[in-house]
């Protein structure tokens, strides 16, 4: 890494974990305790302090995760030099040329015996929006191989679907999170935002308070006991909503029933359905035989629940003069293999309220990777080019052909999505060869067996990572790469809010940036397409590249990013043209309309903005100010309309049987992200939770005699997972939850399906059957 003085100043950037993108400083400082102010500060040498800055999503909170982010920077088995297999099977260093010498050589010689597609790409929903960008520009153009996913695919693929059908563009949230704080009703589904991102908890208040907030999870997790506590700290008197607990599986079915009660008591909001969607007249024929007496017979979820969370999201309805609601869904609905047709339920339940599109109410996705929103965006993804644009779509493909400089025609067509591509990893017509950017895979992907036996048919297996992975521990090469506060960069939170990741120290070693890399292995592989390697360039080149596409970035840059943060704005929302009057879906209008009873949302409507003629830089007067809510005209539909669209129960994929009649969910804890190659480097959360674990019920604990604290084994038709056991009736006694934060014997990921919704591809991570037994002590 290039050695630089490190600032005196704070550096403001956010953390590098969720789609919250919670906003810190980051100081470092000397063996003394006295900040730094010169010489170069390799990150593993350097103390580095965190501090929580009042930033929109966060306003001044963290969660452990985030408050002991800086002992990442630090873990002690960083990689920080490339390292090579050799042939004793052991990965040993080896200098940068070495290591690049021998892809480039590798990579062309199975692209000559194979073609272009004997290579694949696997992206990452934590990478910058610039490394997003280029690692697709890369695969295209360098490699022009049709093989490139990436794991959000395993994240909310379903969501941005459905999101894209319905309202012809996926924001996930296309409204700001502070939004949420005027509503007498926030439903979450399938989304344990108390323990995945608590900061957004205090962005609840209102709703908790007036009884409104409602969460449909089959376990009573850390979100659904919110409901007993109106007010946040000791239980009170009264409740602050409802948990709904269904069957694994039936949050479909839960959503068609809501919907039906809205229109068998007359409780939708008509006019809006007439002039703003389509399609809806199909849909209320095809929930008439969901009537709650028969959904609770599948769901498990009283009647009486069902019509009683139905009118409550009626009266805070504003056509019934109520001051909005919110339906929000996250991975528990998402991850499933009817997961495009689930969220598409919540979205027509919200058009039958008239809830989209209209300020103080919405439907949105919660997002989850730190960059899920933007990584989506910028081309990692199988079927899309820059801009959220659809790869098989001529204009768009001759449109980015010309930034990159290339013939249209050169470019490779859409290629498989996520879990079709690790499957043909290695067989016969599949790639040979596979880069992976930012994903530990044998860990995070479902069927994580089958994952690790493709890997292992691999000719060349190259990992970019801060620290040897469970993946990365089967490369043939392993390449260091930056991470978070040694970098600059953006990042595309889960509101559409583009903000600036900053480097606060340097890099240890010998690491570089994926951008270094893409270029390096551009120029070796005889790339007439120029790489750059500045962050802020790149950064341009994107904006182009977006420019008319859905996501639009074109009127954004670094510079500009951050003369509006210094001017006190957090972030622009994309999309942000360049060029032209504000779209119909853009404008300041919606940010003057909309309502703001608290001071966060004040300040976000009224703060200074660039282009709206506030105070400050005059550079950026007349540009653009963004998009916090879209849809607030119109819908981005050719017509202009949400689309409602028919959707009905069928079923999980591995559903409960005599030989395995047990439910498994999956899901997160506080202290732990995704793999956990970063939250298990971090000593203050190891501590906490140190070892995989599986929560059952008393009742089935008895039943197949594993005690509280004893060890389990569940086993699917994959294969079987040990964990110790913990008792508590907050899982249903049909139901096991396990986290998937570990590799080894304790992986779920090894006992998940990987059946994959039809429309979005999405895995069913979120429920398949086992059986559930006694396991030996280790
Ligand atoms: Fe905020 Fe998420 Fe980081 Fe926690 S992990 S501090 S919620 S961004």
């Amino acid at each position: 890494a290039v050695a630089r003085p490190t600032p005196a100043r704070p550096t403001a950037t956010h953390c590098p974990y969720c789609a919250l993108q919670c906003g810190m400083d980051l100081t470092p400082a000397a063996a003394g305790g006295a900040p730094v102010t010169s010489a170069p500060v390799a990150s593993a040498a350097v103390p580095v302090t965190v501090s929580p800055r009042d930033f929109p999503t966060n306003r001044g909170g963290l969660c452990q995760k985030g408050w002991t982010s800086a002992s990442v920077l630090r873990a002690p088995d960083r990689v920080t030099t490339p390292l090579l297999r050799g042939v004793d099977g052991a990965l040993a260093p080896a200098t940068w040329d070495t290591a690049l010498d021998l892809i480039a050589t590798r990579v062309a010689a199975i692209q000559a015996e194979h073609g272009p597609g004997g290579v694949a790409v696997f992206g990452g929903g934590g990478l910058t929006n610039e490394k997003a960008y280029t690692l697709g520009k890369f695969a295209r153009t360098v490699l022009r191989t049709p093989h490139i996913d990436y794991n959000g695919r395993f994240c909310m693929a379903s969501a941005a679907a459905a999101g894209n059908r319905a309202f012809g563009l996926d924001r996930g949230m296309p409204f700001p999170v502070t939004d949420l704080a005027g509503a007498d009703v926030v439903v979450l589904l399938g989304s344990n935002v108390a323990e995945t991102m608590p900061p957004f908890v205090q962005h609840l208040a209102r709703a908790r308070a007036a009884g409104g907030l409602v969460v449909v999870d089959p376990r009573r997790s850390a979100t659904a006991r919110l409901v007993d506590d109106p007010q946040g700290g000791a239980p009170r008197a009264g409740r602050g909503g409802v948990h709904l607990q269904p069957v694994p599986g039936t949050d479909l079915v839960v959503l068609l029933a809501l919907l039906h009660v809205v229109l068998a008591e007359g409780l939708a909001d008509r006019d809006y359905l007439a002039a703003r969607t389509s399609g809806f007249d199909d849909v209320a024929r095809s929930v008439v035989a969901w009537w709650p007496e028969r959904a609770e017979a599948v769901c498990g979820v009283p009647a009486d629940e069902l019509r009683r969370v139905a009118r409550l999201l009626a009266a805070a309805s504003p056509s019934r003069g109520g001051r909005g609601a919110y339906l929000l869904t996250g991975r528990g609905v998402e991850q499933s293999t009817q997961g495009t047709a689930t969220v598409t339920a919540a979205i027509n339940l919200a058009l039958a309220l008239g809830l989209p599109g209209r300020a103080g109410s919405g439907y949105g996705c919660l997002t989850g990777q730190g960059n899920g929103q933007g990584g989506r965006e910028h081309g990692q993804k199988a079927d899309q080019l820059p801009g959220y644009r659809r790869i098989d779509d001529p204009a768009a493909r001759a449109h980015v052909a010309a930034v990159w400089g290339v013939d249209p025609a050169t470019l490779p067509g859409p290629g498989r999505p996520a879990v079709a591509l690790l499957a043909s990893l290695g067989t016969d017509g599949g790639p040979r060869a596979l880069f992976v950017h930012g994903s530990n895979l044998v860990v995070s992907a479902p069927n994580a067996d089958r994952v690790r036996e493709r890997l292992g048919a691999l000719d060349l297996l190259v990992v970019c990572d801060t620290v040897p992975s469970e993946t990365a521990l089967l490369a043939d090469v392993v390449l260091p790469v930056t991470q978070w506060a040694e970098e600059e960069g953006t990042m595309t939170n889960l509101e559409g809010r583009v903000i600036r990741r900053r480097r606060a120290v340097d890099a240890p070693g010998h690491v570089r940036s994926e951008l270094w890399i893409l270029a390096e292995l551009a120029r070796r592989l005889g790339s007439p397409v120029d790489f750059p390697d500045d962050p802020a360039v790149v950064f341009d080149e994107l904006a182009r590249a977006s420019a008319g596409g859905p996501a639009d970035y074109s009127g954004l840059s670094h510079a500009r990013l951050d003369a509006d943060e210094a001017a006190g704005g957090p972030g622009l929302f994309w999309p942000c043209p360049a060029t032209g009057p504000a779209r119909e879906l853009s404008g300041p209008g919606p940010l003057e309309r909309a309502p703001g009873p608290d001071n966060s949302r004040a300040r976000e409507l009224s703060g200074p903005r660039a282009g709206i003629g506030a105070p400050g830089p005059d550079n950026w007067r007349g540009q653009h100010p963004g998009t916090p809510r879209v849809f607030l005209e119109r819908f981005a539909t050719p017509d202009g309309r949400a689309r409602a669209v028919v959707v009905d129960h069928v079923g999980p994929s591995d559903d409960v049987r005599p030989d395995a009649p047990v439910y498994l969910v999956t899901g997160r804890v506080l202290q732990h992200y995704q793999s956990g190659a970063q939250t298990h480097r971090v000593p203050e959360l190891e501590r906490l939770v140190p070892e995989p674990y599986a929560e059952l019920h008393p009742h089935l604990g008895q039943r197949v005699g594993v005690p509280d604290g004893g060890r389990v084994r569940l086993t699917s038709a994959r294969g079987d997972v040990v964990a110790t056991a913990r008792w508590t009736d907050a899982v249903r006694p049909d139901t096991v939850f396990m986290p998937f934060h570990w590799g080894g014997p304790g992986s779920v990921n090894r006992v998940t399906t990987d059946a994959v919704d039809p429309v979005s591809a999405m895995p069913e991570f979120k429920v398949c059957a086992v059986s559930v037994a006694p396991a030996e002590s280790p």
